[in-house]
């Protein structure tokens, strides 16, 4: 059996899926490992480093050729008409959002495995969980981001020159990236405050330094499988107003607040940014082509407000640590790959609940349940320009 790293299909995408240790354990399980010319390089992986940790670096024409493609992102649009039926595709292909995809994966007869459908809370699938480990990433990058764009200092200073005080910083959604923002943002010296609709993260916040608050407009808001679920439009209007209150006592604010295969909730408004101070900077992890937390917040783009607020739509946080994030994804996709392969061929068994979980698209079908018609409806909706979670607010 042949897999092929292959360039990422978004060219703004500096991740590969896998790095030269982790083509060792590949290889180690008798499976041969092409590398795309190039594929690591903006991670800053060389042709090299790949051949001597045992991969055949190839063109584009031979990686495509593989048995099995793997990528961090999703395929370019463009490259999956090409692909020939049985060739198995593996990536976060963010399935719950994307049905065009999902659809044309399915029509191309790929078998179309998604890293982001990890059934999380399988112990054994947590060597496999992408989601955890760039989360992770997400979260201390975007503290550090923050503490970047923030014209004052985050720890306490006291210095002949005179004395500066903490920032204090506040991070909405405390899930794996915002522990992990909690947690840099303390160990810069910040005062950190922090608050999520799943009132059990609480003790996991305060345990990392962080003061939790408490709303009294919004009842707890726990879903399924450790997430959240989607707030009601009145919830949601009494949350934006509560928080209000809090954001605009903050130097800082990092939002991470994410509803599975929705757009994110919108948690500060035009006129939560209109009452920070000036000088005040807010670092969106929501901000997508699905929407965001923070009103007016662009993808990639860092805009000041009217009042001096400074807005970093950071959504692709990961890809800016492409080293690091590509070493964890490398370990993630390789323990997947090792876990479907039997006797040296991919072998997947649809009654095993990881399998299960992860497979997208087989056979010319669309296989997975959550994807079942009244779902995907679901999902077309997700992705385009209206949100499934109410109206952008
Ligand atoms: P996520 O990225 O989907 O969401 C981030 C956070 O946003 C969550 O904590 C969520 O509660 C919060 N949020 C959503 N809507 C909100 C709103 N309107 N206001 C405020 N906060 C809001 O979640 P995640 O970090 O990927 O994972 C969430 C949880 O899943 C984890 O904290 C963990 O408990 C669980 N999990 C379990 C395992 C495991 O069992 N091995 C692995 C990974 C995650």
């Amino acid at each position: 059996m042949k897999v092929a790293v292959i360039k990422e299909g978004d060219p703004a995408e500096r991740r590969v899926a896998l790095v030269p240790e982790a083509v060792q354990k590949v290889r180690a399980a008798g499976i041969d490992v092409l590398v795309e010319t190039g594929a690591g390089a903006r991670a800053w992986l060389t042709d090299d480093s790949y051949g001597e940790a045992g991969a055949s670096v190839v063109s584009h024409q031979e990686a495509l050729a593989a048995d099995v493609l793997l990528l961090v992102g999703k395929p370019a649009r463009d490259l999956v008409a090409g692909l020939r039926p049985g060739q198995v595709v593996i990536g976060l292909l963010a399935p719950l959002t994307d049905a065009e995809l999902t659809t044309s994966l399915a029509a191309a007869g790929v078998t179309a495995i998604s890293m982001d459908m990890i059934p999380r809370t399988l112990p054994r699938a947590q060597p496999m969980d992408a989601l955890t480990s760039q989360a992770n990433i997400a979260g201390y990058k975007a503290a550090v981001t923050a503490a970047g764009a923030f014209g004052r200092f985050f720890p306490l200073l006291i210095t002949a020159a005179g004395t500066a005080r903490p920032a204090r910083v506040l991070v909405l959604g405390t899930g794996v990236a915002g522990l992990q923002a909690i947690g840099t943002a303390r160990r810069l010296g910040a005062v950190v405050s922090a608050y999520d609709v799943r009132p059990e993260t609480k003790t996991e916040a305060e345990s990392l330094g962080a003061t939790f608050i408490e709303l009294t407009s919004v009842g707890p808001a726990s879903g399924e499988g450790g997430y959240a679920r989607a707030l009601t439009d009145d919830e949601r209007r009494a949350q934006q107003d509560e928080l209000t209150g809090h954001i605009t006592r903050h130097d800082v604010v990092i939002t991470t607040a994410q509803v599975p295969g929705r757009r994110p909730p919108l948690l500060i408004t035009e006129d939560a940014l209109k009452g920070m101070s000036p000088g005040s900077v807010v670092v969106d992890m929501g901000a997508s082509a699905l929407g965001g937390n923070v009103a007016g917040s662009v993808p990639d783009e860092t805009v000041v407000t009217e009042n001096g607020v400074t807005v970093i739509g950071a959504g692709s946080l990961p890809s800016s640590m492409p080293t690091a994030a590509s070493a964890m994804y490398a370990r993630n996709i390789s323990s997947l790959l090792l876990y479907l392969v039997k006797d040296g061929e991919l072998a997947i068994d649809p009654d095993d609940d990881l399998q299960a979980g992860v497979l997208i698209t087989t056979g010319g079908q669309i296989v997975h349940p959550a994807l079942k018609p009244e779902q995907a409806d679901h999902a077309d909706t997700a992705g385009g320009a209206e949100s499934v979670d109410g109206p952008a607010d």
